[in-house]
């Protein structure tokens, strides 16, 4: 057996030296699941290939951008053309206008709109659109929902119901983390009561309307519907945080699907095709308050830099034609359900929603059998996803390096690959078991 290194545990190494843990965004470091991260070197349609040569049928799809996968061509087009035309202008140029008009037309949820650089920046001006337009300093989030490395949602519940929250990162002050009330999710009593304690200070409430950062924690029936009911009676606004659901779910994500109304919506992720992109949306009153317009002040050097929006206008317009959402679930509900006879024994379950879905390893214990919490998530979850991932990376599967991701099917994955990660899933859990 051959004891040199890969190319991937060498540049680890040297990249170790030069970056915090090695990456420049936390989960990528495997720290999750143990082992080498796997550097990447190119990927095309639905496969990934590293460094060492080996290929990897993709299930993390850049955390959720590629819903045609890697280098899709009318994308990737539309970046060689914008690019033979230069690359920033930082002035005023048509294509963010494109695709600007592209969302205000299709999504009656979103009259204006400001393009960011990613879905972080997006909620940062989302929160603070919200404290300038309501003059409340206060934000209600649910624990296990994220919305990205903004300090006042770096932060965990305090020590009782409704109670003030605590930072979860260091550099993130108290001061901040009490401008934060952190709710239970699918706990209505506790936000009813978090409103009563708090809600003339309540400048919004902020909600994944598919919590999918936590593994993939689906919202009981009529939660959000309620949600926004009970925001809206005290005057507080609703931030719906579609950054993952925003184009993958349907075009016009959990707003779309569920009929309900956010006053202020974030994307990310898929908006920029796969480029960094992220933008904010919703009334036009609302959004008439940013600067230059109103005294809400957010600003941008690259901000709808023109190749990211030709990309997202690609990727857009080729959603609004191909409308891949109804396949896409179907092809998900019937991965899930070979995956779960194949489960049968094993504890293992799969939740899903449109095409994202995710493995639970473990007895559900929770009254209706699905995990709609953190604190409902088996506690066998981080060591056997961590056991499953590096059998099925060793087998040419590539799923994202946390038990607490979720994966996304693509319209580039074909059957003959979904039959592949089948069986590999069946060897997985046969030979767990006969560990
Ligand atoms: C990914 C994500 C973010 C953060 O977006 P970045 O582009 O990583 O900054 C925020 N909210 C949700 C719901 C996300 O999934």
């Amino acid at each position: 057996m051959s004891t040199s290194k890969s190319q991937s545990e060498l540049l680890f190494e040297r990249a170790k030296r030069v970056s915090p843990g090695g990456v420049h965004s936390p989960v990528r470091a495997f720290k999750g699941v143990g082992g080498t991260p796997r550097f990447i070197r190119s990927a095309c349609g639905a496969e990934l290939e590293d460094v060492d040569g080996k290929r990897y049928i993709d299930f993390c799809m850049s955390w959720g951008p590629l819903i045609f996968g890697h280098q899709d061509e009318e994308v990737a087009e539309a970046v060689r053309a914008a690019l033979a035309r230069g690359w920033s202008f930082g002035a005023a140029e048509p294509y963010s206008l494109e695709l600007a008009e592209l969302l205000t037309g299709a999504l009656p949820w979103v009259e204006k709109v400001r393009f960011v650089n990613s879905g972080t920046e997006a909620v940062m001006a989302a929160l603070r659109l919200a404290r300038g337009a309501t003059g409340r300093s206060k934000i209600v989030k649910f624990d296990g929902c994220y919305h990205g490395h903004v300090d006042s949602m770096l932060v965990r519940a305090g020590s009782g119901l409704a109670e003030m929250a605590s930072p979860d990162s260091a550099g993130v002050s108290k001061a901040v983390a009490n401008e934060t009330i952190v709710v239970p999710l699918n706990d209505l009593a506790a936000l009813e009561q978090a409103f009563e304690l708090h809600g003339r200070d309540v400048a919004a409430v902020i909600v994944e309307p598919v919590p999918a950062n936590n593994g993939l924690l689906p919202h009981a029936e009529g939660f959000l519907a309620r949600m926004c009911e009970i925001a809206r009676r005290h005057g507080a606004l609703v931030i719906f945080d579609e950054v993952i659901t925003g184009f993958r779910v349907a075009f016009g994500g959990m707003a779309e699907r569920t009929g309900l109304r956010p006053d202020l919506v974030t994307y990310g992720k898929i908006i920029g095709g796969g480029f960094p992109v992220g933008a904010y949306g919703g009334r036009a009153e609302l959004l008439d308050l940013v600067a230059p317009s109103g005294p809400v002040y957010q600003a941008g050097t690259l901000s709808a830099n023109p190749v990211a929006m030709a990309a997202g206008i690609a990727m857009l317009k080729k959603l609004r034609r191909e409308n891949p959402y109804a396949q896409l679930e179907a092809r998900v509900e019937t991965l899930s359900r070979e995956i779960e006879k194949l489960a049968i024994g094993h504890d293992v379950s799969v939740q899903r929603f449109a095409s994202m879905f995710w493995f639970v390893f473990g007895k559900v214990t929770s009254r209706d059998g699905v995990v709609r919490a953190p604190g409902e998530t088996p506690a066998s979850q981080k060591e056997r996803y961590a056991r499953a991932f590096h059998s099925l990376l060793d087998q040419g599967i590539y799923f994202a390096p946390s038990g607490y991701e979720v994966s996304f099917l693509s319209t580039a994955h074909t059957e003959e690959q979904l039959s592949r990660v089948t069986a590999a899933i069946g060897d997985t859990l046969a030979a767990e078991k006969g560990r």
